[in-house]
């Protein structure tokens, strides 16, 4: 037996309908807001991830799909999407179009970690990234876009939490102090930790072990040591918050670790899906863009997992499982009514309306088993007697009641049917 791969899933057509309402909502809420969907290779040159996203991040040093194509270049597959829009944008020259340049995304990524619930070798984001804007307006506009869509999923239960890390003329005096702090801890500090207090130390405030967690509750907060600008932008972001009426809760242990990343970070977190509990993450990295070679631009950025919004809409959600059914389903008897009900399904279609008939070649009894099956709202049984006559009894299945049809006229059907 073949088996999927380890930590990727088929999503079945029962539970496509699911992944529909979520992309259909994402669709929705950045119409509403002018963001463009944007679509872009599934693999990329390693090198732009592990400039883009980091080389000292754990995505880029333990969990991407990386190989040598048969040109012996280095690629990776996508472990998520903003590297590759900033690439984009830099290639298409975007960067040069009127600002803000709003884009979003629907994508699978990948990264190879342990599978869990939650946590998945290929999984979906949606993603929505704003260049060229510095205001706090810009991350209030991306922090409610993320905020309007949960809503339009109906999931309430999850909260926002902000923070800011400042920017590169504030982080190295706070960085400074936080390598200290931890120095003197640095013996409890797991394995990972000990090495990010040389390689990344703003990561150490999230990592997940109970030792470091409790050792990072006592660290000094970035937002205590902003300079005046990211300070006043913070409190803008805030303000606006406010004044749009998102809740949110200042949680100094939200970070993104990176230089390119700047002041701006969120998550939303959910409750009631265990240990994988941020359904989506995002910042600003006003240093990114020029990061990977491109002009000085400003961006902003955030990317939900699909995965976990599905775990969390199990919780009760705005999504409500509709019964499928089809509007007709034609028995045919014998070769020449077959002809017949293929003919009226397609004519049907070509109207719009979901037609179907037997293409199994069952039995009447099995033809009108299998209308049942599919919830088929209307039946027609065509044998020689109808096609002689021109004429065949329509039956509604829901109140059994019966009308006599023309099958040389099919506007007859079309306007009972519509
Ligand atoms: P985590 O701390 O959970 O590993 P992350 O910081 O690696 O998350 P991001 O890179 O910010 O995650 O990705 C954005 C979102 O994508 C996450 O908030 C999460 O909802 C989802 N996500 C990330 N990794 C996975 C995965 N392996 N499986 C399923 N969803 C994921
Ligand atoms: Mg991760």
């Amino acid at each position: 037996m073949i088996q999927k791969p380890r930590g990727t899933m088929d999503i079945l057509p029962k539970d496509s309908k699911k992944w529909e309402f979520i992309e259909k909502a994402a669709r929705k809420v950045c119409k509403k807001r002018g963001f463009g969907e944007i679509r872009f290779p599934t693999f990329e040159e390693t090198c732009l991830f592990s400039r883009g996203v980091g080389d000292t991040t754990d995505v880029v040093q333990k969990e991407m799909y990386t190989f040598i194509d048969r040109d012996g270049t280095s690629y990776s597959l996508r472990p998520e999407g903003t590297a590759s829009v900033a690439r984009s944008v830099i290639e298409n020259g975007l960067a040069g179009d009127t600002m803000p340049l709003k884009l979003f995304y629907i994508i699978n990524c990948f990264r190879h970690e342990r599978p869990q619930a939650g946590r998945y070798r290929e999984f979906y984001q949606f993603g929505a990234e704003l260049f060229g804007a510095t205001t706090p307006t810009a991350d209030t506009e991306l922090i409610s876009l993320a905020d309007d869509f949960l809503k339009e999923l109906g999931i309430t239960n999850t909260s926002l939490h902000i923070n800011s890390i400042g920017c590169p003329s504030c982080r190295p005096q706070y960085k400074a102090a936080l390598v200290e702090y931890f120095s003197a801890n640095q013996d409890e500090l797991c394995d990972t930790c000990k090495s990010r207090l040389l390689s990344n130390p703003l990561r150490i405030l999230d990592c997940k072990s109970p030792i470091c967690s409790k050792i990072a509750a006592d660290a000094p907060k970035t937002i205590d040591s902003l300079c005046t600008e990211c300070s006043e932008h913070f409190e803008g972001l805030k303000a606006r918050l406010d004044a749009i009426g998102i809740k949110y809760e200042v949680d100094s242990h939200i970070v993104r670790g990176l230089d390119y990343y700047s002041r701006t970070v969120f998550e939303f977190i959910s409750e009631g899906i265990g240990a994988q509990s941020t359904v989506c993450g995002g910042g600003r990295y006003d240093g990114l863009v020029k990061q990977i070679g491109g002009p000085e631009l400003a961006g902003i950025g955030f990317a939900a997992g699909i995965n976990r919004l599905i775990l969390t809409m199990e919780n009760g959600s705005a999504y409500k499982e509709e019964e499928s059914s089809v509007p007709l389903y034609i028995a045919a008897l014998g070769e020449k009514a077959s002809v017949k009900a293929t003919e009226i399904c397609a004519l049907l279609r070509n109207e719009g309306i979901s037609a179907e008939t037997d293409i199994v070649g069952r039995s009447l009894k099995a033809q009108m088993k299998y209308a049942n099956k599919i919830n088929a709202q209307n039946t027609l049984i065509v044998g020689d007697g109808e096609l002689e006559s021109g004429k065949a009894q329509l039956r509604n299945m829901q109140n059994g009641e019966q009308s006599e049809i023309s099958l040389s006229d099919i506007n007859e059907l079309i306007n009972i049917l519509k």
